[in-house]
């Protein structure tokens, strides 16, 4: 081991690996139930995969003070751990949110465009299927196909006996083409971020079940007023440093090793090298991504003999596109389909919510022939794709494109099986992060909730 000086060896913090918003969250809980935290992130700010980045190291874009997020992130009104995260942080929603009833316009070149919008009146799950009855765009028959299909998985409790791809299941409910492209497809790839025809279809029911069910808001879009690190990660970090505890940037976990202790050997000791330090301590949380947390720690100790911790991921592009300042997307937010020819865009947001008036961001989510794209050819085929829905677009100013090609664990078949809990087999160390096994996929809710969890278990053995 390097040199390195060995601190925090009589202090009786909790440490946590990884200050994404499931580090966060779990510091957050933790230090409220009165736990002393020391939270490690390699990065030179906290966030992860949800963070701001500043324009000013842009190429491509030269705006000055323009904060953009590393991805256009969005919530929906299901995601009770996230919004119950903020109201402990003291965020008002009205400050930091931005609440719209589920409203989706889907246009395409060569078809009708589809307008599907929730009913505020009606409570759920009546507001959606009047939703459906209602729908722009498609023919009474293909509505009532939905309309069957949402009553049937309603009736069996959104549970299948055996996962299945999302794809499967839609050929199950006959769903036709045209509804599988202007609808289901690009509803999955926004929640899923994973192609249907392999995307796990009980994955996709769970995140439908918890927003077509119980309440009406449940199925709201929240938009973010700022970007992500304002909202979340900046009064997070004060939060734990008002809570005499601390958050380490730029200190990189290179070594994690462990020393059973007790007179059962039912304790454990774990030795934290760094760059710069050596900690210790007595209960562990590693809330870092799984290909990094298997490194740190051997994956048999954290998952037991379940047979798997392999994750794929897949990759989200968002590309911010500014226009003059007057130029706004009819809605808040647009998505594209196409049932014969390519389209490259998927969904694009209008960013003059955040006071970033002519920007408008757009999200293209999981593989394919854009990844191939040089930037220049990538920016004209989105300009080209958005001119379908504002009238008269003129030429964009500037561009930025952010390229994650680990955005999100790949959300396949069966892959509930595979998912880790937050308990591992050695005792004091815990999981947490958006891969492990809190029901949803990839996205801000599961983080946070596997965070909050992770913090649980400790907050209940006190
Ligand atoms: C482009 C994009 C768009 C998205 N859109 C949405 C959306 O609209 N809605 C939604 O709900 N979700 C969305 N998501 C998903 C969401 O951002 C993630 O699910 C969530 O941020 C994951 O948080 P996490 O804490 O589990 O992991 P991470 O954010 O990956 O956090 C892990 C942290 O560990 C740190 N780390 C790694 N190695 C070490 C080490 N050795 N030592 C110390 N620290 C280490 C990392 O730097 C990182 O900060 C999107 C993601 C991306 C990338």
């Amino acid at each position: 081991m390097k040199s390195a000086s060995l601190i925090n060896l009589s202090d009786k913090s909790i440490f946590i690996v990884g200050a994404g918003w499931s580090g966060l969250a779990c510091a957050v809980t933790l230090v409220q139930a009165g736990h002393k935290v020391c939270l490690l992130e390699s990065a030179r700010q906290a966030g992860g995969r949800a963070r701001s980045i500043s324009s000013k190291n842009s190429h491509t874009m030269h705006l000055p003070g323009l904060k953009l997020d590393n991805g256009q992130h969005i919530m929906l009104g299901a995601y009770y751990f996230t919004q119950e995260i903020f109201k402990t942080l003291g965020l008002k929603e009205s400050n930091i949110l931005q609440r719209h009833p589920l409203e989706l316009k889907l246009f395409s070149a060569a078809e009708d465009s589809i307008h599907l919008k929730a009913s505020s009146l009606l409570p759920a799950p009546l507001h959606l299927l009047a939703a459906f009855l209602t729908m722009q765009g498609l023919n009474l028959k293909d509505r009532l196909k939905v309309i069957k299909m949402a009553l049937m998985l309603s009736m069996s409790g959104y549970r299948l006996k055996k996962d299945i791809s999302v794809e499967q299941l839609l050929a199950q409910h006959q769903q036709t083409k045209i509804l599988i492209k202007a609808l289901w497809e690009p509803l999955c790839l926004a929640t899923l971020n994973t192609p249907i025809h392999y995307a796990s279809a009980q994955v996709f029911l769970n995140v439908l079940k918890d927003s077509f069910n119980s309440s009406k808001h449940n199925s709201d879009c929240l938009f973010f007023k700022q970007d992500l690190s304002q909202t979340f990660c900046l009064p997070a970090i004060r939060f734990i440093k008002n809570h005499n505890s601390e958050v380490k940037c730029a200190e990189k976990v290179l070594d994690i090793q462990i020393r059973h202790s007790g007179v059962n050997k039912n304790s454990s000791e774990f030795y934290i090298q760094t760059g710069h330090h050596f900690y210790q301590c007595n209960q562990l949380i590693l809330a870092t991504p799984p290909h990094i947390s298997k490194k740190l720690i051997d994956q048999s100790l954290l998952i037991g003999k379940k047979s798997s911790f392999n994750f794929f991921y897949e990759p989200i592009v968002t590309i911010y596109i500014q226009y003059p300042s007057e130029i706004k997307l009819p809605q808040i937010m647009v998505g594209f389909f196409s049932s014969s020819s390519e389209h490259t865009s998927q969904w694009a947001i209008d960013r003059s919510l955040t006071g970033q008036n002519g920007l408008i961001a757009v999200v293209i989510s999981g593989s394919g022939k854009h990844m191939q794209l040089s930037s220049s050819q990538l920016v004209h085929a989105i300009h080209q794709e958005l001119s379908l829905v504002i009238s008269h677009l003129p030429d964009f100013h500037e561009y930025k494109i952010i390229k994650e090609k680990r955005a999100t664990f790949r959300c396949h078949v069966d892959i509930e099986s595979q998912r880790p809990g937050t308990i591992t087999t050695v005792s004091g160390l815990y999981l947490a992060g958006d891969y492990t096994d809190t029901g949803y996929p990839a996205t801000l809710e599961g983080a946070i909730k596997s965070g909050v969890m992770a913090a649980r278990q400790i907050i209940r053995q006190k």
